[in-house]
């Protein structure tokens, strides 16, 4: 088997709650089970979403729960030289191209199509970039280790924002650049980033990058049955109170479904987690629970 080199790739627009910690810790799990690294990329490309303070907060959980990362941290803030590289290589090759069109503009429509494949309709206004979708770039497939074959048609997709009209880096861009430049071999992350994949599959083969293998998570949700997420304010986790983390982190793996010992949700943090390192299986996650209909 290759070299395993896994990521957690938080945005730091809050601090860690429940449902980033089981992704924390199934990307985690996987990677050290497999005897491979584990590196922290602080998504902070989106400064006016990414409140002072929350990265570092981020770092001080992680640290609580004994998930301790490999090298130093990436930062996406310090990363613009190699996200413009990228794109310049994409203009290059005739892959993306600028836009001026508004989503006002063309809201009749599923995806973006296509107006300024041929020149910028209104060049005056503030533009994106785009990748080109429609140049033969093949049917997008790859083998979920979780979710099985997925396959999605580029004539679905449309063609993806690379760099924003308020000249931010768009998310696609740089996690593909990143995930590459880091030597990412597994991507374990929510299934609430699945819908992303098939742009940053277009985008790896678009930039001749390998392309890592996949193991999207079943999603934590709530007991009204909605997702957990910042916006819906689930509880922040606590950084500090030893046995609240030790029930959290038992809770944790209860949710990927790892079956710990049921007495040991009082033990301390680093002895969960190494009897969870040596015991993780992805095959008892209950991918049926949350199957998506691809067909
Ligand atoms: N930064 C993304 C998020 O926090 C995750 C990126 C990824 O894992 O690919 O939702």
């Amino acid at each position: 088997m290759s070299v395993y080199r896994g990521r957690f790739a938080p945005t730091p627009s809050g601090p860690l709650h429940f449902g980033s910690l089981v992704a924390a810790l199934g990307s985690y799990l996987d990677a050290r089970h497999a005897g491979g690294a584990w590196l922290l990329r602080i998504e902070d490309i989106d400064p006016p979403r990414c409140p002072p303070g929350a990265a570092d907060t981020i770092l001080r959980q992680l640290e609580a729960f004994g998930l301790h990362w490999d090298g130093p941290v990436h930062y996406q803030s310090q990363r613009n030289a190699a996200y413009q590289a990228a794109l310049e290589r994409l203009i290059s090759a005739g892959l993306a191209y600028p836009c001026s069109c508004s989503r006002k503009q063309w809201r009749d429509y599923a995806i973006y199509p296509g107006w300024c494949r041929h020149g910028v309709r209104e060049p005056h206004k503030p533009q994106a970039w785009r990748l080109r979708s429609d140049l033969g770039l093949r049917p997008v497939a790859w083998q979920d280790r979780l979710f099985g074959d997925q396959r999605f048609d580029p004539a679905e997709l449309g063609d993806v924002v690379l760099k924003r009209k308020d000249a931010l880096w768009a998310y696609q861009l740089a996690v593909v650049v990143d995930d590459a430049e880091q030597g990412i071999s597994d991507v374990v992350r929510g299934l609430d980033l699945l819908d992303n994949t098939p742009w940053q599959c277009q985008l790896q083969v678009a930039l001749g990058y390998p392309e890592p293998r996949y193991l999207h998570l079943p999603l934590i949700v709530a007991a009204n049955g909605q997702k957990l997420s910042k916006q819906n304010l689930a509880p922040a986790l606590p950084d500090d109170d030893g046995a609240a983390l030790r029930r959290l982190l038992h809770r944790a793996l209860l949710a990927l479904d790892q079956a710990p010992d049921p007495a040991a949700g009082e033990a301390p943090v680093a002895e969960q987690l190494t009897q969870a390192v040596h015991d993780w299986d992805p095959r008892r996650l209950a991918a049926e629970r949350h199957r998506r209909d691809t067909s």
